[in-house]
């Protein structure tokens, strides 16, 4: 099968969160499996060069129709660790994504609108005729739409579009001029509540959504996540799409890429090790204490990775910190906040906490610490309001390192607590777990924890083995999505 995939991050080249772990990951994967795999993605300035190779110019004069006249591209290819990655280069003063930065300009929806139509565009005119084109999260809800009201008529009839929702928070809302500037043009045809019109905003066109409406195949990251975005507020206001939708509608666990998030391999970390040399891990741990300047001592190291966002429970991060310190452990945070209130509060917490030898907040996006704290640490806190899937505690896993989550989406499917789980055998479960989000409820969980690790070594070990011993790799979800494909190809 030859499949594009079209989204706005790819890791380790643009990457802010889980979206580009996954567009790498499940690429990989679907290639491994037998099938070609493309992926398109901007031409950002600020994405790591160093990690794209032969990066050559591979479309010189691409016009893609905007508004009424054109913008001219150039298209860039080159392989990102074995995939075959095509950029998109508009040579335009809109400099739509020369930005310094991947989100959070005023004019993202018509950066991403633009990015999709010139995906499109690319496609259409070097004669790329892919069977699946798989699009993701709310940047690329516009494509399907493109594809089946006006490609269609181009030549371009066989694709199948599968659509990803990574995030219902961010749904991607414009107002009509983008239908102008797309080209789609016909407003009364469009803001139509069973098309692209907000489920709430009636002057505006909302591209999950439309998304949503004109994919053949529609998909969030974790099963459990699926039934929450139908049953509850968490699809931000989408659940009665769904269920209008819902017989293309389900949910695939996200894998993890174990050539990249793999403690033997990694070459990242000082001391490889595996389930059978968990020992070694402590070189690891040696390692990270002597990077942040902690002091060494026999206390356990918690840590947290991830966005400094409402989504990831920031008020619980915050707590976990002290209550760790407090209990007699030390703490390492690595995050980024794009929202200037939740960045001055940890910017304040940092200076706060400088001189503190058991505590280091990292307050940057790193991905080569982000490897030394997973092997290094020996616990993850993961106390997300909501999680889709979640990789961090997924990946913390294969590191031996045990997760702390709080019972929600994805999270729920992948950690399993040690005392109470009702499902499964006490030697598979591999976690903590709690579930409100008062800060009680964390700290029982820190606290079981911490406890196991100070009073009953053997088995904080034998929990760290529990954990190595699952597989999330990209294999199943691999087979899952193959299967989608095909069933939309049918
Ligand atoms: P989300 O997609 O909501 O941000 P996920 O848990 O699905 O969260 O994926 C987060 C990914 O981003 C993981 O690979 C994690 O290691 C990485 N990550 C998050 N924050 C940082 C950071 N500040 N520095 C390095 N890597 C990070």
């Amino acid at each position: 099968m030859y499949i594009v995939q079209i989204a706005s991050e790819c890791a380790p080249v643009a990457k802010v969160g889980g979206l580009g772990d996954v567009v790498y990951g499940l690429s990989r994967e679907l290639e491994i499996k037998g099938n070609c795999v493309e992926i398109i993605m901007p031409m950002y300035d600020c994405m790591r060069y160093d990690h794209i190779w032969g990066l050559h110019e591979a479309y010189r004069d691409l016009w893609v129709p905007w508004f009424g006249g054109a913008i001219h591209c150039s298209v860039f290819v080159g392989w990102v660790h074995g995939q075959v990655c095509f950029f998109i280069k508009p040579n335009s003063g809109d400099n739509f994504f020369n930005r310094g930065h991947y989100y959070g300009a005023l004019d993202d929806h018509t950066r991403f609108a633009f990015f999709s139509k010139a995906a499109l565009e690319f496609l259409l005119k070097s004669n790329k005729r892919p069977d699946i084109i798989h699009c993701h999260d709310w940047q690329t809800g516009l494509l399907p739409v493109m594809l089946y009201e006006m490609y269609k008529w181009h030549g371009m009839d066989h694709q199948r579009v599968c659509y990803t929702i990574h995030n219902f928070k961010h749904q991607g809302i414009a107002g009509a001029n983008i239908l102008w500037a797309t080209g789609l043009n016909n407003e009364g045809y469009y803001f139509q509540y069973d098309r692209l019109q907000d489920n709430f905003n009636p002057l505006a066109i909302n591209y999950m959504k439309a998304g949503i409406v004109y994919s053949n195949h529609v998909t969030t990251v974790s099963p459990h996540h699926a039934w929450e975005a139908r049953y509850s507020d968490i699809s931000c206001g989408l659940g009665q799409t769904l269920h209008l939708h819902q017989d293309k509608f389900s949910g695939i666990l996200n894998g993890i890429d174990y050539s990249i998030w793999n403690p033997e391999i990694d070459n990242y970390i000082p001391s490889p090790y595996n389930l059978e040399s968990l020992a070694e891990k402590a070189k690891n741990k040696k390692a990270l204490r002597e990077r942040l300047l902690l002091q060494d001592n026999d206390k356990p190291i918690i840590c947290f990775i991830g966005r400094l966002d409402d989504q990831k429970g920031v008020h619980l991060v915050h707590h976990a910190i002290y209550y760790a310190l407090n209990r007699g452990a030390q703490f390492v945070l690595l995050g980024s906040a794009t929202e200037p209130s939740i960045n001055n509060w940890f910017s304040h917490e940092k200076y706060h906490l400088n001189q503190n030898p058991d505590c280091h907040l990292e307050l940057a996006f790193n991905e080569e610490l982000a490897h030394l704290i997973y092997a290094g640490a020996d616990m993850m806190v993961v106390p997300s309001n909501y999680e889709p899937c979640g990789l961090t505690q997924m990946i913390s896993l294969k590191y031996g390192t045990v997760p702390i989550v709080r019972g929600v989406g994805g999270l729920v499917s992948t950690v399993f607590d040690r005392d109470y789980d009702q499902n499964l055998p006490p030697e598979k479960r591999n976690g903590y777990v709690f579930y409100e989000t008062d800060t009680h409820a964390l700290e029982s969980a820190m606290e079981r924890a911490i406890g196991l690790y100070t009073k009953f070594p053997k088995e904080f070990q034998a929990l760290q083995k529990q954990g190595m011993a699952w597989d999330f790799s990209w294999n199943k979800p691999g087979n899952e999505y193959v299967e989608i494909y095909d069933h939309i190809r049918a």
